[in-house]
């Protein structure tokens, strides 16, 4: 059964870039008459904002974004991680790393194994993954073969950072994992990472979900329109309108008078433009 999540990090509210990737999301996992998750990705504390996660949540609701199941906090789940890391250790997957980033940019441009057989080393370290058989390939659904054969594609990245913070490589994999996640939709920024993340899924598990990254909105000086260059958050009370804006991005169209109707009408319209344009057949 599918099973989709949408994963925000509660660095602040949703903005009309997160709007597009929870709305791709939910729609294709109701459009598969599958499950959509929420589980909100706070692993990286410090940047947690308090009270963005609520406010996210609201957001949601107030978008017509109803998600299944509970909402898992990443913040809660170190024990979780450990455990993972505790068992890459004794396949002996892991190792200690203790080297800058500095040391490593004089070396390369890239992580070179530098401390692959040099344990162990002198706290605060890193725990770096023995990137073995990296995937360096995988099939997206929106963008067909996507292929990196970079060096960092196949570096021993890390899993635990020198900062004692899991990392969110590992977070996220664990996490889809164990929530049985079977379809990642998601921003065309994260395509990079999918190829560290889906290596650990083949470590873990031997299998890969389903990727599809999604169109990202730009700003007028050409980048991602994020948080961090201040995108204004979603207002609530503009639902319809949000979600209208977002579809244009996920070129779905829906008629223009469901710009300012109930949001209900509008995501079911969007459900099935959605359903005509990606279903998987055969599912
Ligand atoms: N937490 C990530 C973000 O907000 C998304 C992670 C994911 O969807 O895999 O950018």
């Amino acid at each position: 059964m599918y099973r989709g999540r949408f994963a925000p990090t509660p660095s602040g509210p949703l903005h009309l870039g997160s709007l597009v990737a929870a709305v791709g999301s939910y729609l294709d996992a109701k459009a598969h008459h599958g499950e959509w998750l929420v589980r909100i990705e706070d692993v990286d504390k410090p940047r947690a904002v308090p009270g963005a996660a609520n406010t996210i949540l609201a957001q949601l609701e107030a978008h017509g974004l109803e998600w299944d199941g509970p909402v898992l906090f990443q913040g809660q789940r170190d024990l979780t991680y450990q455990s993972r890391l505790n068992q890459l250790q004794e396949a002996k997957l892991l190792y200690q790393c203790d080297c800058s980033r500095q040391a490593i940019r004089a070396r390369s441009s890239h992580y070179d194994g530098y401390c692959r057989n040099r344990q162990p080393r002198t706290a605060p370290y890193a725990l770096r993954f023995v990137n073995k058989n990296p995937v360096t390939e995988f099939t997206d659904r929106a963008h067909g073969l996507v292929t990196d054969n970079a060096p960092s594609v196949r570096e021993d990245f890390v899993l635990k950072r020198r900062d004692g913070l899991y990392a969110y490589q590992l977070a996220v994999v664990v996490d889809d994992i164990e929530q049985g996640i079977t379809d990642i939709v998601r921003g065309s920024d994260l395509i990079t990472p999918s190829f560290w993340q889906l290596t650990l899924w083949q470590e873990f598990t031997g299998t890969q979900p389903q990727m599809m990254h999604l169109p990202l909105i730009m700003n007028n000086d050409g980048r991602k329109l994020s948080k961090q260059n201040h995108a204004p958050p979603v207002d609530s009370s503009q639902a319809s309108n949000n979600v209208f804006s977002a579809l244009k991005y996920l070129d779905i169209h829906p008629e223009p008078e469901l710009r300012h109707g109930p949001i209900t009408d509008l995501l079911q319209q969007a459900l099935q433009s959605w359903r005509k344009k990606w279903h998987k057949t055969g599912r």
